[in-house]
């Protein structure tokens, strides 16, 4: 299982899971800000024993400055193929307030899956509203859960 959440500054668009979505905010993140692939790097990471995204790619070393989040989650999973690894499946859970999701679950579902290397079957994509509850509410940021089975 893996969590990230990220603050919304001004800016013109987000990246999730690998798609930019058109919006009147972006990320104050150190990478590029993809909270949806932080968090499944994490997933794959946790599942393979592997620590955690901030030891592989500490937030105060200029190399990751707006670095692409491809490039992290392919090296957790490059990580978990030399451990005999390999994803199963994916289950992603999207928390913001807004924009609304919907007309982009295809599309993310699809590039979260080639950047995985997997069939789109085995990655699902679920957005949801906070109930305008607390800071995701306030539309100060967005929160992410990601689940993933890894089979030897
Ligand atoms: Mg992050």
């Amino acid at each position: 299982m893996g969590y990230d959440s990220h603050r919304f500054g001004p800016g013109d668009g987000l990246v999730l899971g690998g798609v930019r979505i058109p919006c009147k905010m972006g990320f104050v993140a150190h990478s590029d800000g993809d909270v949806v692939l932080h968090a499944i790097t994490d997933a794959i990471l946790g599942a393979i024993g592997a620590g955690d995204i901030g030891e592989l790619f500490p937030d105060n070393d200029d190399r990751w400055q707006g670095a692409d989040s491809c490039l992290f989650i392919k090296r957790a999973v490059e990580i978990a193929a030399e451990k005999g690894y390999r994803l199963g499946n994916a289950d992603i859970t999207i928390i913001i307030e807004t924009p609304k999701l919907g007309e982009f679950k295809a599309e993310i579902k699809q590039k979260i899956a080639e950047i995985l290397e997997t069939d789109p079957d085995n990655v699902n994509i679920k957005a949801k509203t906070n109930e305008r509850m607390g800071a995701i509410g306030r539309c100060e940021g967005i929160a992410v859960m990601a689940s993933v089975l890894m089979t030897k």
